[in-house]
């Protein structure tokens, strides 16, 4: 272990480590630029990009497009596959060697095995699940994150700074194709006997019935207000009918009505989809602080009273068994209509 990394004015620049799997960039790193941009911009420092794996050079464009100022690419074999030995190990020796003031690690599935070793390997601390970063009066990173009810705010007085964010809780830059970045190559030496894991093959996960939430379109949510799991079948024609994906909340979890993959919220997944319907949702800080991001929210529930109303763009106060059958029967003849209208045409 190393020797704890006071604040310390050799530390300069802003990073994101941006994951890419089979040769794709996750989008969570391209979000963390545009957070990182904003950072960067108040210290006055270079925002960078960290980029792993083997044969990846096409991905650099992307990186400088999103708002990097530099990117610094390690290519190697054993770097194709992610394993949080090798990765820690790379990241471990750039980190030292050039000294960052803060590394953002993106909350994926690999972001979230990698980042706490980092921080232990290089003493430092780290804040998971941000959802906001400013620069306060002493020159530190401030961590929002929910707590409760609460928005904690955490200083880190060693560096660098880790934190992570969840995926869809920041929003990218616009690209500029035309933007260049400083690109550093590192050779950094990895021996197989460093990475104890042997990936020996992947299998593919079973269709998920719901529909996968994170990169979803349209969502159609929904909470304790359902009363029953034999309801689902409402939601789901909803959801059909609107080519949605069916999220939840912990309630809807913990009962066993959905499984956990649906779940939005501060210990579920953070969506930020165009359409986000909240059906029989309170609207508590857990649950909104994963789809507050949403472009439109339509929130039905029967208490005019119920929070999710100060944050919807359309509210529908009432009973959901009275108005989900109105709005399915609705839709289903929208359909009809527009399917009638297609034929009309091309005959
Ligand atoms: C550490 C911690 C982490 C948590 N993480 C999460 C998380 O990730 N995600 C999450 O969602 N929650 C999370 N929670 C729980 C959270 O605090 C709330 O309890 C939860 O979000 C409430 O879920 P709900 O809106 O389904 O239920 P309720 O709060 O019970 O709301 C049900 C709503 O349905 C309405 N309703 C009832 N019947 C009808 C009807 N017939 N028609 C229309 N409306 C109706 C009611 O008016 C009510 O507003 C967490 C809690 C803790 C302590």
């Amino acid at each position: 272990m190393l020797e704890k990394s006071e604040e310390n004015p050799n530390h300069k620049g802003v990073w994101v480590f941006t994951e890419q799997i089979d040769g794709k960039l996750k989008n969570v790193g391209l979000e963390l630029l545009g957070a990182g941009r904003k950072i960067a911009d108040k210290l006055g420092e270079e925002l960078v990009a960290v980029l792993l794996g083997y044969k990846v050079i096409e991905l650099v464009k992307d990186l400088e497009a999103y708002g990097a100022d530099k990117v610094i690419l390690v290519e190697h074999e054993l770097l194709e596959q992610f394993t949080v030995d090798a990765y820690t190990k790379v990241l471990a020796e750039l980190t030292i060697k050039y000294k960052p003031s803060v590394l953002f690690i993106g909350g994926t599935l690999n972001g979230r095995e990698l980042a706490p070793r980092l921080a232990a390997r290089l003493n430092t601390g780290i804040t998971s699940d941000c959802v906001d970063f400013d620069i306060n009066s002493d020159g530190h990173l401030t961590h929002v994150k929910p707590f409760g009810k609460l928005m904690a705010k955490i200083i880190c007085k060693t560096r660098p700074q880790i934190a992570t964010a969840k995926p869809n809780v920041f929003k990218k830059l616009e690209p500029n194709w035309d933007r260049r970045a400083k690109i550093v190559r590192e050779e950094i030496k990895i021996n197989p006997e460093d990475i104890r894991t042997k990936i020996l093959g992947r299998i593919e996960a079973n269709k998920n019935p719901y529909g996968s939430i994170e990169d979803a379109d349209v969502i159609v949510a929904v909470g304790k207000g359902l009363c029953s799991k034999e309801n689902l079948k409402l939601i789901q024609e909803l959801a059909d009918l609107l080519g949605a994906s069916v999220a939840c909340t912990r309630p809807v979890v913990d009962r066993g009505w959905l499984p956990s993959s649906q779940q939005v919220g501060q210990s579920g997944k953070t969506v930020a989809p165009k359409l986000y319907i909240a059906i029989g949702i309170s609207g508590a800080t857990y649950h909104t602080v994963g789809m507050k991001n949403s472009d439109i929210i339509i929130a039905v529930n029967k208490d005019p009273k119920a929070p999710i109303f100060q944050i919807a763009t359309y509210s529908i106060v009432g009973d959901l068994f009275k108005i989900l059958p109105l709005l399915i029967d609705r839709l289903k003849k929208e359909v009809k209509e527009v399917k009638l209208s297609i034929t009309t045409k091309g005959e």
